[in-house]
């Protein structure tokens, strides 16, 4: 076949020139210049680069196999000979294939098993400017290879949007430049934001660029697979209308669907894609565009391996690459189904993934290759943050050591196509015997199937793992999603081909089911050892019941419940979903035993011992724990022995509660005021300390308040003091005032006032002193014989010589039975039958009531 001329084929020559120079180059040529299928092509006809392969870096499988086959086709050529390509779990090469299309994954993993790259003479980076993960990975590691092991490497990076300049200017590469024909796009945006769903708005603007005359192929840009099929079921009416062919071009279609979407045709199409078909394939013919301005973005963060891809709204540079592909042949148009101030507010350019992405496999892959992040070039450096994350996830997963160096295992598990946690479950369940049901749930997650869905969802259908194998098997009562399970099971089987190639044991199957269970619950709990969870709370839920679960690095998540999950409650989280302030929401999980984390996790489980004082019991006590992370797999609690790390947690919880818990208060404040009295000149400060270094004594040696209050702390206090100071306690703060004849009266020592006795006027006869307390006098308040109060004073002498004249008076005409002498102070004491204080028992009831209550 002769070649039709392209824009591109004029700088072949300057751009070979220019690569022989200088080894690296950055192409700049607009989209159907010619660059994917002619520039690799003369790379891998040039002398130069005759010893090695060159390898073409495609953004998507699609975009592979159709540039390889267009080239072929061109060349005429059998495709998989000269020319082939390689996808995850496909591949047409040949040993004679000099020029391969692959996807940047697979250089990714190229990448940590041959770090030289070696038998590759050229790589060329296509679209480099999507900024995916893997291609902004192998411009850093190229770079890199090139300046310091492989100066014969050639690399070339092409896009038709970058700036060219200041990426050629950053990696110190040739810079070329391709001038290429583009027909003006007139450019329409919605006057308002619409509130029709999606298909009905892409309806309405197909039917309205038919009828404004559009001749030409329509390509429509939707996120996903489902809004594609939607689009096409509201359009199929119109597209007969106008004998349009209807075509859906998605990654995940049938390769014969795909062709027909992207073949020349007479016949006009309406081609509904995702962004596959926005810059690295070629449709030839399009007239009209119409943008939904949404595109499928992996979201990162923690679960970004689990969750499922959310649409967003795309960038001003894709948008302008989305409505260029309608002025490739002549003038188009392009009908965003936006508004133009949406346009306006969005970012210039696409976040590049590697600030967004997961970075588990990008680190891996360093490590393999004996680079550090920080002494590469990079378009834009990983985030430091997430570079620490992934380092840490790979550490939990035994991948790399606690020094960054890779692990035995590491190398292996970089031969299987899947996320490193995948592998490590993977090549865990194939140690243990379970490959089989490993690589069937490992495909179902991968490839982010729900079979639920194709069951309508049904209510009986938890989120456990276990009920979508048995929807896989189809045990789960409807029959099954053909589609989906088809493609598990191609999936499934391409794992299983992968692990027969390693050098790892593979164990045959368990033959009892129960240990199968078992064993596949311990390969994934190694490869997801961070989304380990425990049901929060101890109500046994019910069927639907919605549970809150904790995670075991922290933080919470919520699930309905699973019909399996263990009365432990723990289970290990596959696929879930991160809110903004609020707890994950759990898509996918399984239930674990005990056990399982047990043998999964054997080194990281530690055994925490900690005594803490129970509130119930008032006792501390041992808690023994074992933890994983911050979930609790077991606790047991025995009642502590006492020692010196307890002192100070008993005594804070004796704070805590107040002294009420270990001794009478009363008959402390009465203890305490006696004490600063007598012995420390008022200061019920030094007292507290007395008592403080009671129980600090005794909190050395028992561990309960119950122990305390039977040791009776006060007679502890009493007993702690020196002999001479129990003598001045005694002395000059006395518990009672002997008032001779046995008869003893009760001393008070109230807050904040002086200390007192109480007693009747006869009971002081004979008496024109009273004893001091500490410094001050004390106080008497003398009662009548109706026990009413005559005076109160601290100069019972003064009280006898002035005011005790006129009392008498009163006193002797309504007491005529009692006798009041003229000389109180000479007179002997009276002793009253009814005592105002008498007996033990009164005695004894004061000690707990106080000075004011009880009076009989
Ligand atoms: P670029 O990579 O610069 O965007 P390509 O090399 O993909 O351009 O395509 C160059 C030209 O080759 C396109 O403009 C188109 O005319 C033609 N072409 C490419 N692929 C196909 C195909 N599969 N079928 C028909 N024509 C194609
Ligand atoms: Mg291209």
């Amino acid at each position: 076949m002769t070649l039709t001329p392209l824009p591109i084929d004029g700088v072949l020559p300057p751009l070979l020139r220019a690569l022989d120079q200088r080894r690296r180059l950055v192409l700049e040529a607009s989209t159907g210049a010619g660059k994917t299928t002619r520039v690799p092509w003369a790379l891998a006809n040039h002398p130069p680069l005759r010893g090695g392969q060159v390898v073409v870096l495609e953004p998507r499988r699609l975009a592979a196999r159709l540039a390889a086959e267009r080239v072929a086709h061109e060349q005429g050529l059998s495709l998989g000979r000269q020319v082939g390509y390689a996808v995850r779990f496909e591949r047409r090469t040949s040993a004679g294939t000099r020029l391969v299309f692959i996807t940047e994954a697979l250089l990714t993993r190229r990448l940590q098993q041959d770090p030289q790259l070696r038998g590759i003479s050229a790589v060329v980076l296509d679209e480099i400017h999507e900024r995916h993960l893997h291609s902004d990975l192998a411009l850093a590691l190229i770079d890199a290879l090139q300046r310091e092991q492989r100066p014969d490497l050639y690399w070339l990076a092409m896009s038709a949007t970058l700036d060219g300049e200041a990426l050629a200017q950053r990696f110190d590469a040739a810079w070329l430049r391709c001038p290429g024909r583009q027909y003006p796009v007139t450019i329409e945006h919605l006057s308002q934001p619409s509130q029709q769903p999606l298909d009905r708005q892409v309806a309405m603007g197909v039917r309205q660029l038919l009828r404004a005359g559009v001749r030409g192929h329509v390509l429509v840009f939707l996120p996903s697979l489902a809004q594609l099929r939607r689009a096409a079921a509201r359009c199929q009416a119109l597209t007969r209308e106008h004998g349009l062919a209807l075509h859906l071009l998605h990654g995940r279609l049938p390769r014969a669907e795909q062709d027909r979407a992207v073949r020349p045709s007479r016949q006009q199409k309406l081609i509904i894609a995702t962004n596959v078909a926005e810059s690295s394939i070629t449709i030839d013919g399009i007239e009209a565009v119409v943008d939904s301005g949404l595109a499928n973005v992996a979201s990162q963060q923690p679960y970004r391996s689990l969750s499922r891809l959310r649409a967003e709204p795309i960038s001003q540079a894709s948008a302008a690459q989305r409505s260029g592909r309608a002025g490739r042949t002549g003038p188009g148009r392009c009908l965003r189904l936006y508004t133009e101030r949406d346009f306006q507010r969005r970012p210039r350019f696409d976040t590049p993934a590697i600030v967004r992405s997961d970075l588990c496999e990008l680190l891996l892959t360093l490590t393999l290759s004996g680079q550090q992040h920080h002494k590469l070039r990079w378009l834009t450096p990983p985030p430091p943050a997430h570079i620490d994350a992934a380092a840490q996830l790979l550490r939990r997963l035994h991948v790399i050591d606690e020094h960054g160096r890779a692990t035995a295992d590491a190398a292996e598990l970089a031969h299987l196509p899947l996320h490193p946690r995948h592998a490590r479950a993977l090549l865990e369940a194939a140690r243990l015997g379970v490959a089989d049901t490993a690589t069937e749930a490992l495909a179902l997650l991968g490839e982010q199937l729900d079979l639920r869905r194709a069951h309508g969802g049904q209510r009986q259908h938890d989120s456990s793992l276990w009920q979508q194998l048995r929807l896989l098997a189809g045990e789960g009562g409807a029959a099954p999603d053909r589609r989906s399970v088809d493609r598990i099971e191609r999936v499934a089987a391409q794992l299983r081909r992968q692990l027969s190639r390693l050098r790892v044991k593979i164990k045959s199957k368990p033959n009892n089911d129960d240990e199968v269970t078992h064993s596949f619950t311990v390969a994934m709990l190694r490869g997801f050892p961070d989304r380990v969870a425990k049901r929060v709370g101890d109500k046994t839920p019910k069927q639907g019941d919605t549970l809150t679960l904790a995670l075991v690095d922290g933080g919470r998540a919520v699930m309905r419940q699973l019909a399996s999950l263990g009365p432990e409650g723990f289970c290990l989280l596959l696929r879930a979903q991160q809110r903004p302030n609020q707890p994950a929401l759990v898509h996918m999980a399984m239930p674990v035993t005990i056990n399982a984390l047990l043998d999964a996790f054997a080194d990281i489980i530690v055994d925490d011992e900690q005594l803490s004082f129970h509130p119930q019991r008032q006792r501390m006590e041992r808690i023994s724990r074992m933890l994983l992370g911050g979930l609790v797999l077991d606790e047991s609690r025995t009642a502590a022995s006492a020692g010196p790390a307890l002192v100070k947690p008993l005594l804070d919880n004796i704070a805590r509660a107040g002294y009420a818990a270990v001794l009478d208060v009363d008959e402390w404040q009465r203890l305490r005021r006696r004490l600063a009295a007598a012995l420390f000149a008022n200061d019920t400060a030094a007292a507290d300390k007395l008592l403080t270094q009671t129980l600090t004594q005794l909190c050395g040696e028992h561990t309960s308040f119950a122990a305390l209050r039977q040791r009776d702390v006060l007679q502890c206090l009493r007993s702690s003091l020196a002999k001479n100071q129990r003598q001045q306690l005694q002395q000059r703060a006395p518990e009672q005032l002997d008032m001779g004849a046995g008869r003893r009266l009760k001393v008070h020592y109230p807050h904040a006032a002086p200390a007192y006795v109480e007693g009747y006027l006869q009971d002081f006869f004979g008496r024109a002193q009273l004893p001091r307390i500490g410094p001050k006098p004390l106080v008497v308040k003398l009662c009548a014989p109706n026990r009413r109060p005559v005076q109160v004073t601290d100069d019972l002498a003064g009280f006898w010589h002035h005011h005790y004249p006129t009392l008498r008076k009163q006193l002797s005409r309504r007491y005529p039975k009692h006798h009041f002498p003229e000389h109180p102070e000479s007179a002997p004491p009276v002793l009253l039958k009814r005592q105002l204080h008498s007996g033990d028992k009164r005695r004894r009831r004061d000690r707990v009531g106080g000075p004011k209550q009880g009076r009989s």
